[in-house]
Parts: C-alpha cells; structure tokens; sequence
C-alpha cells in the first residue's frame, strides 16, 4: 500500500517550529563536531531541515512535492527507498520517517541509509510507542489504522539489529511524557466500545480529528463521543502504563570509521 495521497494532503503548511523548537535544539546539539553534510530523508516541509542549513550543508528529500515548497535547502523529490543521489554525506538524518514505513519500503530505506551514510546515522522515532493507541476506523470499509500513520515501533535495541555494521555512539528519550497504552487493556477497549469512543479527546483536541483511511483513500472526520466502557478502561491503563518521554533518538557511527 503506497500512501501517497495521504502524504500530499498532510497540513504541510502548518510549520510548527515553536512546538517543535526544543526538539531542534536538542538535535543541533547532538550532531558532532566532525559532520559537515547532511541528507535529511523524510525532510517534510523542512522544519528541521530549514534549521540544520544554517550551520551545514543539507540536503531535504522527501516524497511529497508540496511539503518541499516549504524547504529553502537543496533539495530532491524522491522516495525515502530509492534516493538518487550518490552520496555519501557525512550523516544520514531522519526524523519521524520509520515509524511511517510499510515493510517492502522500510527494509530498502535501511539500505539507503547505509548506503549513503559516510560516517554517522542519526534517528528520531516515537519512544516505543504503541501504535495501536491512536486507532480509528474508517467509516466507509471499516479498515482499522492508525490515525498518524504510525505502523512499527522502535525500541533503542531494535537499532543494532538494523544496523549491525554501526555502534550506537549516544540514544535517549526525549520530550514531553506521554501515557503508554496496555496491549490488552486496548484490545480490551476495541471489543467493548465503538470506534468513536477509542481516542479520547485529551489525546487528540476535537478539531484535529481528520484522517484519511490507507486503505480507500475515504477522507473522514472522527468525532469523539464519550461512552463509559472506553473510559473505564481508560482508567486501568492509568493504573498500569508509565507516562514515558515521546521521543527516542539513536545516533550511530559506522563500524569501519574507525579503523
Ligand atoms: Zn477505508
């Protein structure tokens, strides 16, 4: 499943930088000291990119033409599986790209990072997240997804069995706390409320609620109704799942850089 049109309809112009400025922050400060280019794949409209131009030499690939009218670096229309450029760029960037990728895709932009990484791999991800927190049902085929598109999660571990030929050099998490979700409790949820009642509004505010479903392109608004079941369990998970920081960030450095 190619989600194209998902991706060219996405808010592009609502370039956030005061939300996402202490993220930029702590990106700048942990790209090191010897790295002068980089490839940011999956730029988006460039709300990092745009930063990291002013102090290195980038360039922004993504897929969607309309989220590239907004990067003002060097930039390539192209899709995160098959980049064509030749590289390599002192650091491989990625920011809330992987978490996006269906299987086909996601193991070949592994190999693209690799390919065109010359020393360093830097990766943002949501922090073990569970993607099945932020599920919906499309209206019209009844296709369950998640809302932001989020099919895989990361654990830091899951790194060095992606990139065995690269040592972890620094990860952690960052950013605001959220509520981890409990598999079953949310299995739980699925099978003892309707879908409208799955999301609760102080996850996602009401006027942020559209989607697109994957799978029949069917754009759609999900409201949000209480129903008593739904909050019930939403209260064991209250109980049971630690409130962790959003974001994990891996950087890496290639194996042989060192010798
Ligand atoms: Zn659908």
């Amino acid at each position: 499943m190619d989600n194209k049109i998902i991706y060219e309809q996405h808010n592009w112009e609502q370039l956030d930088t005061s939300r996402l400025a202490p993220k930029i922050q702590k990106v700048l400060e942990n790209i090191p000291a010897d790295v002068r280019s980089i490839i940011d794949i999956g730029c988006g409209n460039g709300v990092i990119t745009n930063e990291l131009g002013k102090k290195y030499q980038v360039l922004g690939v993504d897929r969607s033409r309309r989220a590239l009218e907004f990067v003002i670096t060097p930039k390539l229309e192209a899709s995160c599986d098959a980049i064509p450029v030749e590289g390599p760029f002192d650091m491989v960037f990625s920011s809330e790209l992987l978490e996006h990728l269906p299987d086909q895709v996601f193991y070949d932009t592994i190999k693209e990072f690799k390919r065109l990484a010359g020393k360093y791999i830097f990766i943002t991800v949501p922090n073990g997240e569970n993607p099945d927190k932020l599920s919906i049902r499309c209206p019209s085929c009844g296709y369950i997804f998640n809302r932001p598109n989020h099919l895989r999660s990361f654990r830091v571990q899951d790194f060095n069995k992606l990139f065995p030929e690269y040592t972890i050099i620094r990860s952690f998490t960052f950013g605001k706390k959220v509520r981890y979700y409990h598999p079953l409790l949310l299995n739980l949820k699925r099978k003892i409320s309707p879908a409208t009642a799955w999301i609760p509004y102080y996850w996602i505010p009401r006027t942020d609620r559209h989607a697109i479903c994957p799978r029949c392109e069917h754009p759609f608004f999900c409201p949000w109704r209480f129903h008593p079941l739904a909050f019930a369990v939403d209260v064991a998970n209250v109980l049971v799942s630690p409130k962790k920081p959003y974001w994990l960030f891996v950087l890496m450095e290639k194996k042989e850089a060192h010798v």
